[in-house]
């Protein structure tokens, strides 16, 4: 008899964490990595989002705190979804978890059955699928182009779309392709799952913030989808708090009460500390987080001028999130020293071994033809890995 259960048998663990993972225990033995590996901001969390922990420490929130968050926290969001989304919710409509990955994975186990089919896009984020797999969904994959800068088009969704279809997953701005759909995209989007009236969204926004064309574009704002949109966002990547450990859920009270529940079993409420914070980052100053934007659309400049030089490389120009894509299959077939690179797993081993660099193979987000690079680090960083790329690529024959 097996001693894992079948579920977890079947259950891959995350690349990107595992790949971060590696690269510390590299730099640890004091080899010096450059790390783009994980997507999680170098800016230290606000000053006042501290502050606010620092109080709530003193003020005694030691104590468990409600499944669906503090009160407070929960009108907070409330009130974030409608100054930056126009969005009308009510506090009951709220769920905190334990980061968006919570959220997201809170809201498969509750809608997805055996054999219901979910739509995702690839490129995709990692835990999707294998979220899905878990609450023994089929994985639909619907393959995007980088000539089309990995958008799926609303034909694509329609031809995707069965009697089966549970659900779609959509992420704008996306890991790991940067993408972001404009109002014209979604909306088109939009008038296909109105034909569609058993399919749910879950839309992940946990990069809403880091944006550089323009306002974002909530699914949950289109007529007619609000009940069945699942909102994701959290403050991770607006906040640099990847650390604290705070996303949220907006949704139809059912799937509220579902999501309350599955989390009443597994990890009760959020943490008490993280939550105070949340309210502080949430109601604070906008301009910090305009801040940490600016730098990024900086840094994007920066990494696509130099990735842009490498001959044999293909990139489609990021418009948000702080990842770069690029397709490196060209140098697939070549070979140093005897290491043939055959795929992205051998060519983020690869630039890992020759270049000092770690990025994450593009087979991890259902697209072999490319890897993900971060760029959520300083310009100096940035410009040094990207010439330890250059001189690593050129040794391939
Ligand atoms: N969705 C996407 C697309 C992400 O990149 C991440 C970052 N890991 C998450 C969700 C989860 O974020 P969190 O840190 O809030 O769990
Ligand atoms: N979102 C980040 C990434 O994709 C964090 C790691 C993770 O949670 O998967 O690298």
């Amino acid at each position: 008899m097996e001693l894992l259960s079948e579920r977890l048998r079947r259950l891959k663990p995350s690349a990107t964490v595992a790949m971060n993972q590696k690269t510390k225990d590299l730099q640890a033995q004091g080899i010096d990595i450059i790390n783009l590996s994980v997507g999680e901001p170098d800016f230290n969390t606000p000053d006042h989002v501290k502050e606010a922990a620092k109080k709530a420490i003193d003020e005694n929130y030691s104590f468990y705190t409600p499944v669906a968050g503090y009160p407070e926290l929960r009108q907070a969001i409330v009130r974030k979804l409608k100054r930056e989304n126009n969005l009308e919710y009510k506090p009951d409509e709220i769920v905190v978890s334990n980061g968006a990955k919570h959220a997201i994975a809170n809201t498969i186990m509750s809608l997805v059955d055996k054999g219901d089919e979910v739509v995702i896009p690839s490129p995709y984020w990692v835990s999707y699928a294998d979220l899905v797999t878990l609450a023994e969904g089929t994985n639909v994959i619907v393959k995007t182009r980088l000539e089309d800068n990995f958008k799926m088009s609303a034909g694509m969704l329609e031809e995707a779309i069965t009697p089966r279809t549970k659900a779609l997953i959509l992420c704008s701005p996306s890991n790991p392709t940067g993408s972001v759909y404009s109002y014209e995209e979604m909306s088109a989007l939009a008038d296909v799952l109105r034909r569609h009236p058993q399919v749910f969204v879950i839309a992940d926004e946990i990069y809403e913030h880091i944006n550089f064309v323009g306002r974002h574009v909530s699914m949950a704002q289109f007529e007619g989808l609000r009940e069945r949109v699942i909102t994701v966002n959290g403050v991770s990547k607006a906040y640099a708090m990847t650390g604290w450990r705070i996303g949220y859920m907006a949704a139809a009270p059912w799937i509220v009460k579902a999501c309350i529940n599955l989390q009443g079993q597994f990890t009760t409420g959020a943490s008490s500390i993280a939550q105070r914070a949340s309210i502080a980052a949430l109601d604070g100053d906008p301009q910090v987080v305009e801040n940490m934007r600016q730098a990024f659309e900086r840094r994007k400049k920066l990494i696509v001028g130099l990735v842009s030089e490498i001959s044999g490389i293909r990139l489609a120009i990021p418009d948000g999130a702080f990842y770069i894509f690029p397709d490196v299959s060209a140098f697939y077939g070549k070979q140093y020293n005897g290491f043939v690179i055959k795929n992205s797993d051998d060519m983020s081993l690869f630039l890992l071994d020759q270049g000092h660099i770690a990025t994450v193979p593009g087979s991890a987000f259902g697209e072999d033809t490319c890897i993900r690079i971060s760029y959520a680090t300083s310009d100096e960083k940035i410009s040094e890995a990207i010439r330890r790329m250059k001189d690593a690529l050129a040794l391939l024959k």
